[in-house]
């Protein structure tokens, strides 16, 4: 099997395999509890929150626990609305590009009574600064923008948008799952979502960092962890897991870009003429190609070349037959987004084996198109 689809999800590096083993084995206190055992877990949970955070990098906040960057989006906007309760500002603007976990809950503020903006995107999948300038004015409560896209790569001007939204009285969120211990974090963003999964740490833990004084109303209520903000056990063992990824991305950052930037040249290459990037070749994250070819039946080229593992887009909208609302916002037609494929790769990637794969996605479109004329 050939794995690519880093975006959905990265191999769990050894290293988190070796630091997760004794908490899931035989270290099972509750980390909530006073017993020395209890008190050991909860040290361990300090020391991966501290590794997280300065992988992160950011200042003047703090970091909170969730069951998965979909929880800490979900928290990070209904909280903030529902904090903001009362008062005149109820606009939230987001992207047509965001992932589901943001466009969804945005649907959910908007049937509860916010009023939510959704700003189209340029060809390239970039925003247009000018539309967002437009949209903000002083009941803009929120400005939700992530800062690399997940199915076509293209990263946004995140400095620019936080400095826009600051301008304008209002909170600015990102979702920086596809970005964090990949590249560096800008600051600006007030509320910060990431997922251990993709950084090759355990999945079923992600991450809120709050700026001070941004902190969201809880969403979930119960035993008062997470400084109150969060409740539920935390699992040291997850934790652990997101801490030790987080220390092996922030050491292997330069090398790992470096190894994609790579990738990204060896299978462009080797897929030969005749594919077209969707969105930005400039503005982007390199690990992540989706390109199209003309006449090729996507859905088919899965269903053809079985030992290797790639997608249509997110992991989600493969799932659901339904044609990718991003590649949609780019301007692409139903037929463009129908032949178009995402191909994710990463730190265990080898070059051989992209340059294999590539090479037989090529000669399978090739198939296709001749089988059809
Ligand atoms: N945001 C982006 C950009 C993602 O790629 C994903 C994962 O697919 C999520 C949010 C959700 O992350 P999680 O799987 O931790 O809920």
């Amino acid at each position: 099997m050939i794995y690519l689809d880093y975006q959905a999800t990265t191999p769990v590096a050894p290293e988190v395999a070796d630091a997760m083993r004794p908490w899931v084995e035989d270290r099972f206190a509750n980390p909530h509890s006073p017993s020395r055992w209890g008190r050991e877990a909860d040290a361990a949970i300090g020391v991966a929150r501290k590794q997280v955070e300065k992988t992160l990098g950011l200042k003047g906040g703090s970091l909170a626990f969730t069951g998965s960057a979909t929880e800490a989006i979900n928290w990070a906007l209904k909280g903030t609305v529902e904090k903001a309760a009362g008062s005149d500002r109820r606009r939230v603007i987001t992207v047509a590009t965001e992932h589901a976990a943001v466009l969804d809950t945005c649907d959910w503020l908007a049937d509860h009574g916010a009023e939510v903006v959704v700003l189209p995107v340029e060809r390239d999948g970039r925003v247009d600064l000018e539309l967002l300038d437009r949209a903000l004015d002083n009941r803009t409560l929120l400005v939700a923008v992530m800062m690399v896209n997940n199915e076509i790569g293209v990263l946004q001007p995140i400095p620019e948008i936080a400095k826009m939204a600051k301008a304008a009285g209002a909170l600015m969120f990102c979702d920086a799952v596809q970005a964090f211990g990949r590249m560096e974090i800008p600051r600006g963003p007030d509320l910060v979502a990431i997922s251990a999964h993709k950084i090759h740490g355990p999945k079923g833990i992600g991450a809120l960092w709050m700026r001070k004084g941004a902190e969201p109303a809880p969403l979930i209520h119960g035993g008062g962890q997470e400084m109150g903000l969060r409740s539920g056990t935390l699992s040291p063992a997850l934790c652990v897991g997101f801490g030790a990824a987080a220390k092996l991305a922030e050491e292997r950052c330069n090398r790992d870009y470096d190894h994609v930037r790579k990738l990204w040249g060896a299978a462009s290459q080797a897929l030969g003429l005749g594919w077209t990037v969707n969105g930005s070749a400039v503005h982007r994250y390199c690990g992540n190609l989706n390109i199209r070819r003309e006449g090729v039946d996507a859905a088919r080229l899965i269903a053809d070349l079985r030992d290797i593992a790639f997608s249509l887009g997110s992991a989600c909208a493969s799932g659901s037959g339904r044609p990718s609302h991003v590649l949609k916002a780019l301007g692409l037609d139903y037929r463009e987004a129908r032949c178009s494929i995402r191909l994710g790769f990463g730190r265990y990637t080898t070059q051989k084996e992209l340059v294999e794969a590539c090479k037989r996605l090529a000669a399978a479109a090739y198939e296709q198109e001749t089988l059809d004329a």
